[in-house]
């Protein structure tokens, strides 16, 4: 891959990694997942993004099934604690059985996945703990808006959160106005779920749009690829799309070199512009 992002302690991960949301939930389509991911890996999409909540786990044994054949070190392995396991009495068991469905050791990023009625000081107490007792290499949080960034470095090691996984795509740019900039100025790396806004399920007629579709044509790709290398073409961000299919897999690889020109980023923001207020955090 050539887009990279670098950690505080200066391990690179791929810019573009791979998400697993829905997948290793149906019997009869694990074959052709298991082939979507390990393609994925074989082109260097070495970040995989999982969570305890997909499919109750089964998404988490999916990612155990299908990385034996890679050597660990290669592989950047992530998941999420569902908010109501983020305190003491249940985040340790969580943790473990996160890493034991993936069939590893450790995980190299443990997220909350979303705020939940556990005290922040209590999570982030806990996630401290796992790194020492190296079950997680870092932590971070997910759909946290900026009041709750600033919550969070409130508490004591609440700053020594490396990541915000939040949904990011050309048709939702909410976060470009003012929490993207707090993360980057505080050095917390974006990582963009929903980066092709589901195939377009989250935005009607996003891939019929003329603008996306005429960039495509320009570069004799599809608009997949463009949404993907407009993720992408912002520093020091993370994009998980998710895909069952070899096919879509290795076209989603490919966004990695596509580079939109200043006229196409343009023709891009006036056809979905950024807000120029805030708005509320767009979840799913
Ligand atoms: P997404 O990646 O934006 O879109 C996934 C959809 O796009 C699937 O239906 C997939 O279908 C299709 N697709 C993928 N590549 C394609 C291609 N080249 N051409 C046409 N269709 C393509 O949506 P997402 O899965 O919701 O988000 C990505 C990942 O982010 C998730 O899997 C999960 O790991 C993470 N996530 C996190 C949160 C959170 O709260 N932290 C929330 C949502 C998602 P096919 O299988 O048919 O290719």
């Amino acid at each position: 891959m050539n887009k990279t992002v670098t950690f505080a302690d200066g391990t690179k991960v791929p810019a573009l990694g791979q998400g697993t949301w829905y997948l290793g939930e149906r019997r009869d389509c694990r074959e052709a997942e298991q082939e979507a991911l390990k393609a994925g890996i074989k082109a260097g999409m070495t970040l995989i993004d999982t969570a305890e909540m997909y499919g109750h786990g089964k998404a988490e044994e999916l990612v155990g099934q299908i990385i034996k054949e890679t050597d660990r070190s290669r592989l950047f392995l992530v998941s999420k604690v569902y908010p109501h396991n983020a305190g003491r009495s249940h985040i340790f068991k969580s943790c473990e059985a996160s890493i034991k469905r993936m069939e590893t050791d450790y995980l190299d990023l443990y997220l909350l996945h979303w705020r939940g009625s556990v005290p922040l000081r209590e999570t982030v107490e806990c996630m401290e703990e796992l790194k020492k007792e190296g079950r997680i290499r870092r932590w971070g949080v997910s759909n946290f808006d900026i009041s709750d960034m600033e919550e969070l470095w409130s508490v004591p090691g609440g700053k020594n959160c490396e990541v915000n996984q939040v949904l990011y795509h050309v048709a939702s740019r909410g976060i470009e106005y003012s929490l993207l900039p707090w993360m980057r100025e505080r050095g917390v790396k974006l990582m963009a779920y929903c980066p092709l806004a589901q195939a377009g399920g989250l935005r009607r007629g996003l891939y019929q749009s003329p603008v996306l579709t005429e960039i495509a044509k320009a570069h004799e790709a599809t608009v997949s690829q463009v949404l993907l290398a407009f993720v992408l073409g912002r520093e020091d961000v993370i994009a998980i799309p998710r895909t069952g299919k070899k096919a879509h897999t290795l076209e989603n690889a490919q966004a990695d070199s596509l580079a939109l020109t200043p006229q196409e980023l343009a023709m891009i923001n006036r056809a979905f512009p950024a807000p120029t207020r805030k708005v509320y955090l767009d979840m799913q």
